[in-house]
Formats: C-alpha cells, sequence, structure tokens
C-alpha cells in the first residue's frame, strides 16, 4: 500500500515555518508582509478562495488588501488599480483572481502586475525563466510549486527520475513539468491529443496529474511504487451527501493507492498547499523587498 501523503500536516508545518518568518521580519525592520487580492465581480469561488486566503492571511500575521472591483469594471481602471497596488510599498504580492470577464484581457492584465508583486507567478517573464536553463523566476506557481514541495518533503527524490505531468495548462499542467525538468527529472506531458496515456503513465516514477478528469487514471496505469501527486479537483454527483456531491480527483485512488509509492488524496492533498504556497512566496517577496530597500 501507498504512503498516502497528507497535504494538510505538510501545509500545516510550512505554515509554522511562515509564521516565524513573519515574525523575524517584523522584529528586525518592523514590518509585515502585505498581500492584495484583486477580485472582479461576484463569483462565488472567487468570493470564496479570497475569503480563505484573507482568513490564512490574519492566522499568519500577514497583511490583507481587497481590492472588489464590479462586473463592468474596465481593463483600464483595472490595471490603474495594479499600478497603484505596484507602488504601494506595504503590498509585497499581488494576486488578480482569474477568471477575468469575457471583456477583459487577462494577459495584459497579468503583464502589468510587477515582476517583484507577482506571487502567483503567471507574469510571461516569470514562466520564461523558469523555462530557460540557469535562470531563476522571482517567483513559482503556487500549485505546480506546492507539488514539488509535497514529493521533496516526502522523501521522493526527483533527479534522473521520469516524470510525466498530465495536463498542459498555464497555471499547473506546463509549469509543473518545467518545474520538474529544472529538479533534473526526464519530463513527458500527456494532454488531451496524447494517443495511449495509460503506457506513457505506466512508465513513470512520477506522475503529477492535471487534467480535470474525475479518476481517469486507473490503478493497473500506475508503475508499481510510483509517487502520484493528483491535482484534479472534480466534483462528481453523489446522493449520499448533503450537498450531492463529493470531490474526487483525476487518479482512482482506491485502485492506485495499492500500487503507488506514495500517493495524494482528493481533497486533503494538494488542496491545502496551494494557499500556503501563495502566502510563503509572499513572505519571501516581502523578505527581498524590505532587505533591499532597508
Ligand atoms: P485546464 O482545463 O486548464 O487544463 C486541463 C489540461 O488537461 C489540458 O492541458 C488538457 O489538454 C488536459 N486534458 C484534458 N483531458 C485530458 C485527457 N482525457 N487526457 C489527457 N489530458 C487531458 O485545467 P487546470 O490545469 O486549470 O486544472 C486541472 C485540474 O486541477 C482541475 O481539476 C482543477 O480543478 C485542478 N486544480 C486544483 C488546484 C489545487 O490547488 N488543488 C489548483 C488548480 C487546479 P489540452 O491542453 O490538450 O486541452
Amino acid at each position: 500500500m501507498a504512503t498516502v501523503i497528507d497535504g494538510k500536516a505538510v501545509a500545516q508545518i510550512i505554515r509554522s515555518e511562515i509564521a516565524d518568518e513573519v515574525r523575524l521580519l517584523s522584529q528586525k525592520y518592523g514590518k509585515v508582509p502585505g498581500l492584495a487580492v484583486v477580485i472582479v465581480g461576484n463569483r462565488k469561488d472567487s468570493q470564496s478562495y479570497a475569503g480563505m486566503k484573507r482568513k490564512a492571511c490574519a492566522e499568519l500575521g500577514i497583511k490583507s488588501f481587497d481590492v472588489d472591483l464590479p462586473e463592468q469594471v474596465s481593463q483600464a481602471e483595472l490595471i490603474k488599480q495594479v499600478h497603484e497596488l505596484n507602488v504601494n510599498p506595504d503590498v509585497h504580492g499581488i494576486l488578480v483572481q482569474l477568471p477575468l470577464p469575457k471583456h477583459i484581457n487577462e494577459e495584459k492584465v497579468l503583464t502589468e502586475i510587477s515582476l517583484e508583486k507577482d506571487v502567483d507567478g503567471f507574469h510571461p517573464l516569470n514562466i520564461g525563466k523558469l523555462a530557460m536553463k540557469g535562470r531563476d523566476p522571482l517567483f513559482l506557481p503556487c500549485t505546480p510549486k506546492a507539488c514539488i514541495e509535497l514529493l521533496q518533503r516526502s522523501g521522493v527524490s526527483i533527479k534522473g527520475k521520469k516524470a510525466v505531468v498530465v495536463g498542459r495548462s498555464n497555471i499547473v499542467g506546463l509549469p509543473a513539468s518545467l518545474l520538474l525538468l529544472k529538479a533534473d527529472a526526464t519530463v513527458t506531458i500527456v494532454h488531451s491529443h496524447t494517443s495511449q496515456p495509460e503506457s506513457i503513465i505506466h512508465e513513470a516514477d512520477i506522475v503529477i496529474a492535471a487534467a480535470g478528469q474525475p479518476m481517469m487514471i486507473k490503478g493497473n496505469w500506475i508503475k508499481p511504487g510510483a509517487a502520484v501527486i493528483d491535482v484534479g479537483t472534480n466534483a462528481v454527483d453523489d446522493p449520499t451527501k448533503k450537498s450531492g456531491y463529493r470531490l474526487v480527483g483525476d487518479v482512482d485512488f482506491e485502485e492506485a493507492s495499492k500500487v503507488a509509492g506514495w500517493i495524494t488524496p482528493v481533497p486533503g492533498g494538494v488542496g491545502p498547499m496551494t494557499v500556503t504556497t501563495l502566502l510563503k512566496n509572499t513572505v519571501e517577496g516581502a523578505k527581498r523587498y524590505i532587505e533591499q530597500n532597508n
């Protein structure tokens, strides 16, 4: 049976490390890290993520700045708000909650975030540096960074291993594959046009699944002893639940946990790590900024 990687427990350890860092910054410089979350419109999921982030910031002594803009806000006004946050010395991280309404060009807005405050790591220059040998981006995208951290803290070595990433989105699959490559794995990406994904996945010592396809990866697709990080978070109907649904990953956990060496559950694996990684990025950004400006 696989070792189940407890994302909640790892996140808790990282949160206490973050709290220590925040205390040190405050003692040494009398300053606290600040994270600005910009939300456009009233999407329930965006509001709920923002609420989670606000609560986590409060628990760790990080100052939150909320910018709530109406659905109809113009792109120019949104960019103006981002520029104001760029020059605010109390803000060390800026996160623009995605998706944005259709009339706003997401790429244009993300490019306006100061590189030094791009805690989501989605600025094209940060992603570009991630893809280049010998370059280091200022920030790494949160969910992929969380996947690598879970592997490392579970004692899974990456160097020289065969890794397969399922999915190639800008926010998870692609940066996860680049991070594995930087860590010296041999990386293959599986996407929706890949034929016979099962035979490719079966070769992998490390699998990062981020396709958004409920339980697509079966137990017999997994190489015995492999480390499986399941990013997928999919709601499936479940009449036994009060809500009428439950969350499952992209991996069939019950089958795969009998074959894998390590596996993350859904929920309770990557999910709790993502917000924690955002806070870690914010504190790293704050430390860099405060040390340079003192
Ligand atoms: P996207 O929909 O943006 O990307 C999905 C990717 O998976 C695409 O590259 C797509 O390929 C590929 N794909 C889709 N179907 C298949 C298939 N049958 N076989 C192989 N590849 C396939 O999703 P995200 O990257 O945003 O998210 C992926 C999952 O991770 C979702 O379930 C999401 O909820 C979850 N997630 C969880 C987070 C967390 O913190 N735990 C954070 C972010 C996301 P193609 O490019 O060819 O279309």
